[in-house]
């Protein structure tokens, strides 16, 4: 008779970690849209806390500041008492060690995010044993990117409804500037 043998990892506990973890959402969030602001609301109704981290990347050129991004991130979870808003360059399981983190909540949209995300997942859990929770999107903002958002605003497209209305305003006054 085979015995099945236990899983290897060792379980939360044994890591040290609290029971109901600290967790983070990182992106670009260039700029936030509701897409994301609905991942972060279903953490937050999971996770004691939620960081929500601003990826500073000097070679990716954005629309939005980091201070504005941030600032605009502050602004519309500001109805969620759990969730902070913070920045990090580099890799994200430092961020996480430094923060006392020790689970990264990502959203996945389609196949195509899926690869890519899982690669990172698996990496960031060898490097450092961070988790990764995976919550599929919201369908009606499966579709929806910072970069889509961008794309129709910058044509003269209508985003509303897929931005908050902070971020339309905003949108539309950088688009006006360019
Ligand atoms: P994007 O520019 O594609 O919106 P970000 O880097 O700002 O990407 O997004 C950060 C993370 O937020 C993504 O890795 C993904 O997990 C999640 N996300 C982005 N857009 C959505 C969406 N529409 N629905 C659910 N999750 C999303």
């Amino acid at each position: 008779m085979t015995l099945v043998s236990p899983p290897k990892s060792s379980t939360g506990e044994q890591k040290g970690w609290e029971r109901v973890p600290r967790v983070v959402c990182p992106g670009s969030f260039d700029p936030v849209t509701n897409g994301h602001l609905d991942i972060i609301a279903r953490a937050a109704g999971v996770y004691d806390e939620v960081v929500v981290a601003v990826l500073i990347n000097v070679t990716k050129q954005s629309l939005f500041t980091v201070d504005e991004r941030v600032e605009m991130l502050q602004q519309v979870t500001g109805q969620y008492a759990n969730v902070t808003i913070d920045r990090f360059h580099g890799l994200l399981v430092d961020f996480c060690a430094a923060n006392g983190i020790s689970a990264v909540v990502k959203g996945l949209r389609a196949v195509s995010d899926f690869e890519y995300e899982m690669q990172m997942a698996q990496m960031n859990y060898r490097m450092a044993k961070v988790e990764t929770m995976f919550m599929t999107a919201n369908p009606d903002y499966s579709f929806l990117s910072s970069s889509l958002v961008k794309e129709i605003a910058r044509y003269g497209g209508d985003v509303s409804g897929l931005v908050p209305d902070l971020v339309l305003g905003r949108l539309r006054e950088r688009l006006a500037e360019k």
